[in-house]
């Protein structure tokens, strides 16, 4: 690395990108290298004094520098170097890419780069490593427990060496480490002081199955991906129906990789939901160091494993979005995996807000390795590149394994389910689904019951419809959303979804007196319902809800997963969280209450969301052997997209929608930016979106291939008393879209921060 040396006492200039939402051109700031620090190197974190307060800043060295044109007596010196070390070159690149493709700044980037647990250097402490001097000496005489320690020592597997103090001291047996450090003293061992990151054990449930066979599907994908290994980059899809057994395609794949000495990245949605896929990757590769990363870790276990990572010694990488900013050394990165491509998790919503898959893409382009996205159902984005840019090759695998069959999809009307019913209850549970449910659990099979709303009722108003009363937050345009809890007097709260404000429930409407009413529906609803219809569930025994109300961490969730796969649960009632990639062989129902939750919304990927979901926890069902039955209620038993999913037809969905995407110029068709305002005072909100989207139609200029909509209020018009405006950016190419915003960022019209979210690519809309 260029290093100048100065006899004045510095050794050059470097830029600094601080950690702040400082954006500006060219990136980062002047800062000299004091002598004493040693040379710095492109990467490197340090501190440096910023403003007029010299306030320690921590930053990264983005780049070499001279100080031509600047006045050497106003450049401040870096303070010191941070303890974190370097990031790998490519992981530098990255981050550049990410804050210009996302519109954050690099600073900013690389602070999110580098996990917190790391920055502050959790669970590092020093400790004295043993060995054995070389060549060691002639046998001297010793005491009994000295001999012991030697004898350990020279036993240990040479990998297995230095060994830490009293790591060895509980090896022989020893109650005092007094006998190890007499040897020191002799000369007969070494001892060197290491920095090492301690963390308790992280504990994982291991499943060493190896499939018998492989079918030829995946014997042929694994040759074809296997090919490419050692060509460079490549992009695959591996569309394969659930249970097809894409993660044994995977394995195989990693299998080669690391033989080869390479690293795997494996992204999964949230490993802590997916327990069961950790399970079985790090369960068959028991030689090999798996790192992991998610937030079911301590501080100093993220610590841990990260420098792992860092120094070499991992070989896969295991973990949610954030994974994919392993820091592997450059050179070594071999493979990325992304798991169940198509989540929503891999957005990550706070700036730089990134896409993990897509980040994971250009990681792989950078590495020059594949990269290899799967899931039963592609996102549209990933199938326009399979089958239509055909920038990503497309690996199909139709096929259940053998002994899994496909589960046969009913579609209830809802509508006509609720006129069966005789009594004035509300049923969330028609008389088909009910039916089945005692069927099940009287067979003695296990029920999966999905509604995608938590709480128990989403409306509280007056009954009186003249008055019209309905309860909203007082910050945000949202209804309340009634929440039992038995431990309140009260019996429950109100709480809003987008801003987590609580308030209690009011009895009586405040505009007429009139007794208020709950309704809509809500997970609690509906397990009050299921205990009420089946005695023999038992709410937190037999039954179990599962949401984020309920479960407080992945001890919870795991623990519940526990329970059901030994048959304690009977009955599993959950929001999307039971959707994902859970494989129980009992599950022989899989209910979904409501299958039009996201349908209506404002918001072009609705319908996308709608198959993905039905699709996927339909695909829960029949992995023991019998088909097993989906039951899907609906208001809209004809739309398309409930026929297709109830028919497991992933490319005839898949069709439509590009047609229709196509034919309203919607993503990926175009590429799109949303530029959201935000004000506590409604007035500065729209004005300064209107200027806003006034001075991008200037920049745009009227190139057709470019299109400015808005401003117009945001569908959720107001977020923790901040009203919200936003502007739309289209164009036809993402080359197109970014030259605009880059112009934008260039000339100060887009300053991402509290007062300005801008999110390219965005998957939410509301
Ligand atoms: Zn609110
Ligand atoms: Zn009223």
């Amino acid at each position: 690395m260029a290093t100048l040396f100065d006899p004045g006492g510095s050794r050059g200039f470097v830029r600094v990108a601080v950690e702040r939402g400082v954006d500006r051109y060219p990136e980062g700031l002047t800062y000299s290298v004091p002598s004493h620090l040693g040379p710095l190197a492109v990467g490197d974190r340090v501190r440096v004094p910023l403003g007029r307060t010299d306030t320690p800043t921590p930053g990264y060295v983005i780049e070499m520098c001279d100080a031509a044109g600047l006045d050497p007596a106003r450049i401040k010196p870096v303070s010191e170097r941070d303890a974190v070390g370097a990031l790998p070159g490519q992981l530098l690149e990255l981050a550049r890419w990410i804050s210009n493709y996302y519109c954050t700044p690099i600073g900013m980037t690389l602070s999110t780069i580098t996990p917190a647990a790391v920055k502050r250097q959790v669970g590092l402490v020093t400790r004295t490593m043993i060995d054995v001097p070389a060549p060691e000496g002639e046998p001297v005489c010793v005491a009994p427990k000295q001999r012991q320690v030697l004898e350990v020592l020279r036993s240990l597997p040479p990998a297995e060496r230095p060994i830490e103090l009293r790591t060895l001291a509980g090896l022989a047996g020893l109650r005092t480490t007094g006998p190890i450090r007499r040897l020191l003293d002799k000369g007969l061992l070494t001892g060197t002081r290491r920095s090492v990151v301690e963390a308790s054990w992280i504990e994982q449930a291991l499943d060493r199955t190896i499939p018998a066979t492989l079918t030829p599907g995946q014997q042929q994908i694994i040759g074809d991906v296997a090919r490419e290994l050692a060509a460079g980059f490549s992009a695959h899809l591996l569309f394969g129906v659930t249970g097809s057994g894409k993660t044994e395609v995977y394995i195989r794949l990693i299998e080669q990789v690391v033989a080869a000495g390479g690293v795997a990245i494996v992204l999964v949605p949230e490993i802590a939901l997916t327990p069961q896929t950790g399970g079985r990757l790090i369960g068959r590769f028991p030689r090999h160091r798996v790192a992991v990363q998610h937030s079911g870790l301590t501080a100093a276990q993220r610590h841990q494993q990260w420098a792992m990572v860092a120094d070499g010694t991992a070989d896969i990488v295991l973990g949610a979005r954030s994974a994919i900013f392993a820091p592997v050394p450059d050179g070594r990165l071999g493979l990325i995996v992304v798991d169940e491509e198509h989540d929503g998790s891999y957005k990550q919503d706070q700036a730089p807000r990134y896409h993990g898959r897509d980040v994971a893409v250009r990681r792989a382009q950078l590495a020059g390795c594949p990269v290899v996205l799967g899931s039963a159902t592609p996102s549209i984005e990933s199938w326009f590149n399979a089958t239509v840019r055909r920038s990503y090759r497309l690996h199909r695998l139709p096929e259940r394994v053998p002994g899994l069959r496909v589960p046969r999809v009913i579609v209830v009307d809802f509508a006509a389910e609720r006129r069966r019913r005789t009594d004035r209850r509300v049923h969330l549970i028609g008389p088909t689904l009910e039916t089945a449910t005692a069927d099940t659990l009287r067979a003695g099979g296990q029920v999966l019951m999905l509604l995608n709303r938590r709480g128990y009722a989403n409306y509280i108003a007056c009954p009186d419809h003249r008055c019209g009363w309905l309860m909203c937050c007082d910050d945000c345009d949202a209804t309340m959303v009634y929440h039992l809890d038995r431990r309140l007097p009260t019996g429950g709260y109100l709480q809003c979804h987008h801003c987590e404000a609580q308030q209690r429930l009011p009895r009586s409407c405040p505009a007429c007196g009139r007794n208020v009413t709950t309704f809509g529906l809500g997970t609690q609803r509906v397990e009050e319902e299921l205990h009420r219809k089946f005695p023999e569930l038992v709410a937190g025994d037999s039954m179990v809800r599962v949401d984020s109300d309920s479960m407080h961490g992945a001890r919870d969730f795991h623990s519940v997963l526990g329970r059901f796969a030994t048959g304690e649960i009977r009955l599993l009632l959950g929001t999307q969280m039971i959707a994902k990639g859970l494989d129980f062989p009992r599950i022989q129902l899989v209910g979904v209450i409501n299958a039009d939750t996201a349908i209506h919304l404002p918001d072009f990927r609705a319908t996308e969301r709608t198959f993905q979901l039905v699709s996927q926890v339909a695909g829960r069902c029949g992995r023991g052997g019998t088909p097993g039955r989906v039951i899907v209620q609906t208001f809209q038993p004809d739309a398309p997209v409930i026929r297709l999913a109830a028919d497991h037809d992933y490319e005839g969905f898949a069709t439509g929608e590009l047609a229709e995407r196509r034919r309203c110029e919607l993503p990926p068709y175009t590429r799109m930016a949303r530029i959201v305002v935000r004000d506590p005072d409604y007035g500065r909100c729209r004005e300064a979106a209107r200027r806003l989207a006034d001075s991008l139609r200037g920049l745009a200029g009227g190139t057709p291939s470019i299109r400015v909509r808005g401003p117009a209020p945001c569908p959720i018009a107001r977020i923790a008393g901040r009203h919200r405006h936003q502007v739309e950016l289209f164009a036809n190419t993402a080359a197109g879209l970014q030259t605009l915003l880059s112009a934008a960022r260039r000339d100060g019209l887009i300053r991402p921060g509290a007062a300005m979210a801008v999110d390219v690519d965005p998957i939410a809309l509301l």
